[in-house]
């Protein structure tokens, strides 16, 4: 994702726009993330201002994640923002980040873009039952033999009572 800005260089106001496609390797750098179903498409410009670089772009892309309760992949639209600075090495201050040469590598803040965006969970469904916590089974899929539910013994007596009621 390097972009070449030789075309702004002493050239102050001058926009470049910016449009590209690429796609992104998921799974080694994004937490949770089962992989890449869409390439990440940014789209928007880069400007000189006063040899600093502005870039302002938007990015979207498609991914698979987990779902939280039972490990099935659930599809995800992720749109996300890069407002960054560049200056030359040299002449950066704390606002803007650094480049040297006549590229500036976009990689970084378009993944650092996507990973503020990443939700922390994800379910397939609202009502998704999740896997049974002592078979393993998928609870969506149809109900397992196991008593997963503790019962305080005090209310044993009570619970008794409000079943017979249900039956009746
Ligand atoms: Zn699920
Ligand atoms: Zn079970």
């Amino acid at each position: 994702m390097k972009i070449d800005i030789t075309p702004l260089f002493q050239r102050n106001g001058a926009v470049l726009p910016l449009e590209f496609t690429e796609w992104e390797d998921g799974n080694s750098d994004y937490l949770g993330v089962v992989e890449f179903v869409e390439p990440v498409k940014i789209e928007g410009t880069l400007k000189n201002e006063n040899e600093v670089f502005v870039l302002e772009a938007k990015g979207g892309t498609e991914v698979l994640l987990w779902c939280d309760r039972c490990l099935a992949p659930v599809r995800k639209e992720l749109c996300f923002e890069i407002k960054e600075r560049f200056a030359h090495t040299g002449s950066e201050n704390e606002e803007t980040e650094t480049f040297s040469g006549d590229q500036i590598d976009l990689a970084d803040f378009v993944k650092r873009g996507i990973m503020e965006v990443l939700p922390m969970k994800v379910v397939c469904r609202e009502d998704c039952k999740g896997l049974c916590p002592v078979c393993g089974k998928d609870l969506n899929k149809g109900d397992c033999d196991c008593d997963t539910t503790y019962r305080d013994p005090r209310f044993e007596s009570l619970r008794a009572l409000f079943n017979d009621d249900e039956e009746v």
